[in-house]
């Protein structure tokens, strides 16, 4: 692998020279005013990016998994219900965490390529006029299969149903790379992590409650001690963290933010919805088709690409990786060498894209699938040259 080409796994993202020389800081006395400078504009960025004005903003020492479970600890309790569609890896994942944290997890069977069946949750809402249920848990993008859920049309579901439960949100591979409205989508925990929209290294989780989640945390009795928001919110007040912050990151996170409201939050969703244009366009030029089932479901951020059947599409992964130095994503779980991703979220520009589509067509030609050189390519470049491209100078 060399370090000199750009990644193309869905996180962790490429990281602009700025934002490693922003993480790579001196020790700093986390009990100073140095420190309250770094974390409270830091969950303030997050907050804009979150577009929410109510917001409680928590960030650990941790990555996406933990403010899974900071989501469900703090507003839970042991035998409660909750409603999930599996249609990935990762919505998968979470699954298993309730489950393991003895919630009754009521799951959605949908085919992986598929968005989160909102008239599902609806019915099922609908039938619980006792409330059972306390909290919805919906992956925004499935970074294993490339797929975009619609959060607005599971939250118009839920307030059709009339049902109280509390909207939890994966945003991990999405929340800094295409649109997230917590506030105008009623969410009530948005979950992300600093290693992918955030361009950073992995090492912070983060979750923003909404005041109906802050709500219920006190009667949540799932146990909970380092991800308890409690004692955070406490060490917010004091300016200072329950326990040793992870400053650089958090200094990261700060500038990062920064970075991203500087080029603008619409103009960052455009140079993603433009770099992924341009993807989809050489997947189509190489006669490939995506794992996301329609165009309504396609992700900015990653895509999933089928590869001919009885073709092990982890070869294309390991051979792009040993033969070129470069980084895609393989397939995981019930798409496992059925296709290979290409992350394309984060701090990206057009012209990485394209070293990233040459590489993946040497690739597939080395194997012998009938892909043409330079076909993807010039498909991707009829995109790049026909859009403006200020948003991708300013990234
Ligand atoms: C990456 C990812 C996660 C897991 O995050 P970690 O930071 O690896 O714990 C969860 N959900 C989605 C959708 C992801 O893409």
């Amino acid at each position: 692998m060399s370090f000199q080409n750009p990644v193309f796994i869905p996180g962790p993202t490429n990281m602009p020279e700025e934002l490693r020389r922003a993480v790579d800081m001196p020790t700093v006395d986390h009990r100073s005013s140095l420190f309250a400078d770094i974390l409270h504009p830091a969950r303030d960025g997050v907050k804009k990016v979150l577009k929410s004005a109510k917001a409680e903003v928590f960030i650990f020492p941790s990555t996406g998994t933990g403010g899974w479970e900071t989501a469900i600890t703090n507003t839970l309790s042991p035998g409660d219900k909750v409603v999930a569609a599996r249609n990935g890896m990762f919505s998968h994942r979470w699954i298993d965490m309730c489950q393991r944290h003895g919630l009754e997890v009521e799951v959605i069977e949908a085919p992986w390529g598929d968005g989160l069946p909102a008239d599902r949750y609806g019915e099922i809402l609908a039938a619980d006029t006792g409330h059972r249920i306390k909290a919805v848990l919906a992956t925004h993008n499935e970074t294993a299969t490339g797929v975009l859920s619609n959060i607005a049309a599971l939250r118009r579901a839920m307030d059709a149903a009339g049902h109280p439960a509390l909207l939890l949100v994966d945003g991990v591979s999405s929340i800094a790379s295409v649109d997230f409205r917590m506030d105008e989508w009623g969410v009530d925990i948005a979950v992300t992590g600093s290693q992918k929209g955030f361009m950073l290294p992995a090492g912070l989780g983060i979750a923003a409650f909404s005041p109906k989640a802050m709500a219920a945390v006190d009667a949540a009795r799932l146990p909970r001690t380092f991800f308890d928001i409690r004692d955070m919110a406490k060490g917010y007040a004091a300016n200072a963290y329950p326990y040793t912050p992870a400053v650089g990151l958090l200094n990261g996170l700060k500038l990062s933010t920064e970075m991203l409201l500087a080029e603008g939050l619409e103009n960052v969703f455009a140079r993603h919805h433009r770099i992924a244009e341009g993807v989809r366009a050489a997947v189509a030029a190489w006669g490939l088709e995506l794992c996301a089932q329609s165009p309504d479901l396609y992700s900015d951020t990653v895509s999933a690409i089928r590869t001919p059947a009885g073709f092990d599409a982890g070869r294309i992964v390991s051979l792009a990786a040993e033969k070129y130095g470069v980084a895609f994503g393989a397939g995981l779980g019930e798409v496992a060498g059925k296709v290979f991703r290409i992350g394309h979220l984060g701090s990206l520009t057009d012209v990485m894209t394209l070293s990233g589509l040459a590489t993946a067509e040497m690739a597939m030609v080395d194997l012998g699938l009938p892909v043409r050189l330079g076909s993807g390519v010039a498909a991707a470049q009829e995109i790049y040259r026909a859009e403006p491209n200020a948003a991708a100078k300013a990234a």
